[in-house]
């Protein structure tokens, strides 16, 4: 039994495979969700389009390790042509769906090209997007790290600010400002990013910048009680006692007002003068999913049923961070966007020989976060529990984060790397 009945005379005939006609599958995206359908749908069973603005897949665990050099940009991305012999790929933005015509509206991502792109069944896997939460500046001047792009800016940014910092007659108080970096968000992501700065200052600063040793701040803001809210009180006690240790400063039950050119605004209209602030507090759904009308929650991320299909919209299915299954409470991670591509693409090569599949359930694979200085916290695997920390919780989640990469590529190209960075210091040329 097919997957979708043929509609006649709509269905492309796929190049090498004549007279054979398939059910049209639309991907959007090519991140985490989308990267593991694609590389388990039966091409015999599906005639495949993929519609993303970015022709690779990008490894966001490392992202923060690349804006200070441990790990270089084009180690973490995976570009999409191993891919290519079994889909299409279009370089583009879904704007919108026409359900009833059943067809993508999409905008192309280089020039002005507009498309409509025809599908029997299409897979949201369009991840999220930054969410300012309307505060006035973020977007001017605070930076965020989702994409090769922002780890870019980042790195850039940081150097500048060494090199401005470090040119004669800068008064004192504004090397100071440039040298004090400031992260917005004490979660993962925020925590992740302050401890590859940490690993910067402390080993890479002193050998090229040693007029600056001892003068660089790092100031992580959180508007809750506490740094990685969602772990286990013992791991976050552990964060604050050894960021407090190394001199990085956590400030908690602070709600920024405004982000401005200077520095960050605090509430009672105090601004904390710093030379720049990481943007890292949480996720809004993008455009095409915020359209979409369809039941969603608080989050804004579309409720799929438990067979990732989105109920009331024909043939659209959801995954990843846009989504969450009715009744099932998902982080938002690179495994449960994983484990759900792997689940839709087996439950659409199952269907299409006419087997069910059991309804998804996500199995924790473990949380780990690195805090910088040899050490990490790992959250226990039945999602946000007590865990463990330090130098094993470490050499734990350097391994678990070595073993998710996707290709022999990146497994080879990540430990040269870091021995790179070792043996010879981070690279902090301005190129
Ligand atoms: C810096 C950082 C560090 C992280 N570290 C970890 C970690 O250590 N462990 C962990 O488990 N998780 C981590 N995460 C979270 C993890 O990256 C996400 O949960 C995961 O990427 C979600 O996968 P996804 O497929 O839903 O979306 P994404 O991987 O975000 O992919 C979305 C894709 O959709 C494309 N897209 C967007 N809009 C459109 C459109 N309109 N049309 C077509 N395509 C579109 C995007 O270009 C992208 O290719 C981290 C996230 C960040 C930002």
């Amino acid at each position: 039994m097919a997957l979708i009945p043929p509609r006649p005379g709509k269905h492309i005939h796929v190049i090498g495979v004549p007279g054979i006609s398939k059910p049209r599958l639309l991907v959007l995206g090519t991140g985490f969700g989308a990267f593991s359908l694609l590389s388990r749908i039966s091409p015999r069973a599906f005639d495949v389009t993929v519609v993303s603005p970015r022709n690779h897949f990008v490894f966001t665990p490392l992202l923060p390790s690349t804006t200070v050099g441990t790990v270089e940009f084009r180690t973490v991305i995976e570009p999409v042509r191993p891919l290519r012999a079994k889909t299409r790929f279009m370089l583009g933005w879904a704007m919108s769906l026409d359900l009833d015509k059943r067809v993508a509206h999409c905008h192309s991502a280089v020039g002005e090209t507009r498309w409509e792109q025809p599908y029997d069944a299409v897979v949201l896997a369009v991840g999220s997007v930054t969410n300012t939460f309307g505060i006035p500046g973020v977007e001017k001047h605070a930076y965020c790290l989702k994409e090769i792009d922002d780890a870019r800016r980042i790195r850039r940014a940081l150097i500048a600010n060494l090199k401005r910092a470090s040119l004669p007659g800068v008064r004192q108080e504004e090397r100071e400002r440039l040298l004090h970096l400031v992260v917005v968000g004490g979660g993962p992501t925020g925590i992740r990013f302050a401890g590859e700065l940490f690993e910067f200052i402390r080993a890479d600063l002193p050998r090229a910048y040693p007029h600056l040793r001892g003068q660089t701040r790092v100031t992580v803001l959180d508007a809750g009680a506490s740094v990685l809210s969602a772990y286990d009180r013992s791991l976050r006690d552990y964060v604050h006692a050894e960021f407090a240790r190394r001199g990085l400063v956590i400030r908690t039950g602070v709600r920024i007002e405004a982000v401005e050119e200077g520095g960050v605004r605090l509430p009672g209209g105090e601004l904390l003068p710093c030379g720049m602030v990481l943007w890292s507090v949480g996720f809004a759904p993008s455009p095409l999913v915020s359209a979409l009308a369809c039941s969603k929650d608080r989050a804004g991320r579309l409720i799929t049923d438990d067979t990732l299909k989105v109920p009331g919209l024909p043939e659209v299915y959801a995954l990843g961070d846009c989504a969450r299954p009715a009744g099932q409470n998902l982080p938002q991670l690179a495994q449960v966007a994983e484990q759900q591509g792997s689940y839709l693409a087996e439950s659409f090569n199952a269907r299409s020989t006419g087997r069910k599949l059991a309804p998804f359930k996500w199995k924790p694979w473990g949380i780990s976060s690195f805090i910088g200085g040899g050490s990490a916290v790992m959250a226990d695997s039945e999602g946000i529990g007590a865990g463990y920390s330090g130098f094993w919780a470490y050499q734990q989640w350097r391994i678990a984060t070595w073993s998710q990469l996707m290709s022999l590529r990146s497994k080879v190209l990540v430990p040269l790397d870091r021995l790179r960075a070792f043996a010879f210091g981070r690279d902090i040329n301005r190129i």
